[in-house]
């Protein structure tokens, strides 16, 4: 037991769940992507962990790509005011996007890099997301690909953070009301 354990008060996808989904996710979309020379786009920071392994669980010819953007600040609701904070350093002109995401929530963040792409002339983007929680949404998308559909629930792991905390959690859990004064 890890000193951030004692935080969570139930575990939604274990660590072998989520591998195990996130291996066929990667097959899945080898199946599409094999001859698209996609370039994968990761969200940071959320989604830094899942792309790690998703790129290797989907063995195409591809490169990697980072973006950071802020809705949030340390609130738990999405402000809807998407802002880019480090954007990507090369050219997409053409290129098969594919969005690696931690989780579709409200939709405002890959609603806004939706079209930003688009406008840079990217040929597609499609979206893999870990997490959906269709719930919450405010905007009209969809994502290519989606690991698991969550309550709406504030869960933190495997990338997801709480406070910039949690983040390095093997599994994806709910913290106790206690520790966000709920
Ligand atoms: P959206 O723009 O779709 O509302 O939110 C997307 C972002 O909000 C995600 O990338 C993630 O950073 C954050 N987010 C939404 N729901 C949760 C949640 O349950 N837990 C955590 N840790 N972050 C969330
Ligand atoms: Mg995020």
């Amino acid at each position: 037991m890890g000193a951030m354990d004692q935080d969570i008060l139930k575990v939604l996808y274990t660590e072998k769940e989520i591998a195990a989904r996130v291996e066929r996710m990667g097959k899945q979309m080898y199946e599409d992507l094999q001859d698209k020379n996609p370039l994968f786009v990761s969200v940071l920071r959320g989604a830094f962990i899942f792309m790690a392994d998703i790129v290797r669980a989907c063995q195409v010819k591809s490169d990697v790509e980072f973006i950071a953007v802020s809705s949030y600040g340390n609130a738990m609701s999405s402000s809807g005011a998407v802002q880019i904070t480090r954007d990507i350093q090369q050219d997409i002109s053409g290129r098969n996007l594919v969005v690696i995401e931690d989780i579709l929530d409200s939709g405002n963040t890959l609603f806004f890099l939706k079209q930003y792409f688009m406008t840079k002339g990217a040929a597609s983007v499609s979206i893999c997301t870990l997490l959906d929680k269709p719930s919450r949404r405010a905007k009209a998308i969809t994502a290519d690909y989606t690991g698991f559909v969550v309550p709406d629930e504030f869960v933190v792991g495997y990338g997801l953070d709480y406070c910039q905390k949690y983040r390095n959690l093997p599994y994806i859990g709910v913290l106790k009301p206690e520790v966000y004064g709920g």
